[in-house]
């Protein structure tokens, strides 16, 4: 799904690219090998003596722009309603976190940074198996309902 994400959400929402970094052109982190320093939560684990892919990803919105704040709450939003459909385990967005039981509740990062506090970007964290699986006909569909929220027309699909 990381890799999903890195296609179809640049594309739908322009103002991910370029984000002045050239690690994170997309707008979205890619998948890490397992043992990245510093990106636990981004790196999967083991299974059966072998990798199995990166498990987080990160989409970097800055909730300090008030577009970017709406299309990340949008997302936040509309990614949990879908999380069961797309392996999604949890997501941290500016200072909030969702649940397994798909509530949301305050997050209180462990150091006192924008980044820490999950305010320049989201933090979707997909379960081990499910969230390596395609679920691009699901993400669409959140796709659509976020650019309906925003007032945007669909992206065209090829
Ligand atoms: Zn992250």
């Amino acid at each position: 799904m990381i890799s999903l994400l890195r296609q179809y959400l640049p594309k739908a929402f322009p103002v991910l690219m370029n984000r002045g970094n050239d690690q994170y052109r997309w707008g979205v982190s890619r998948p890490l090998k397992l043992g990245t320093p510093g990106r636990g939560g981004h790196c999967g684990g083991m299974e059966d003596g072998r990798l199995i892919k990166a498990k987080a990803a990160d989409v970097y919105l800055d909730a300090a722009r008030p577009y970017e704040k709406k299309l990340g709450d949008a997302l936040f939003r509309w990614l949990l309603l879908y999380r069961a459909s797309l392996g999604i385990d949890f997501i941290v967005w500016n200072n909030e976190k969702s649940t397994s039981a798909g509530t949301i509740r305050n997050y209180h990062a462990t150091e006192n940074t924008r980044s820490a506090r999950h305010e320049d970007h989201l933090h979707i964290e997909f379960k081990p198996q499910t969230g390596d699986r395609d679920h691009s006909d699901v993400l669409k569909v959140v796709i659509g309902e976020v650019k309906l929220a925003l007032g945007e027309p669909l992206p065209p699909y090829e």
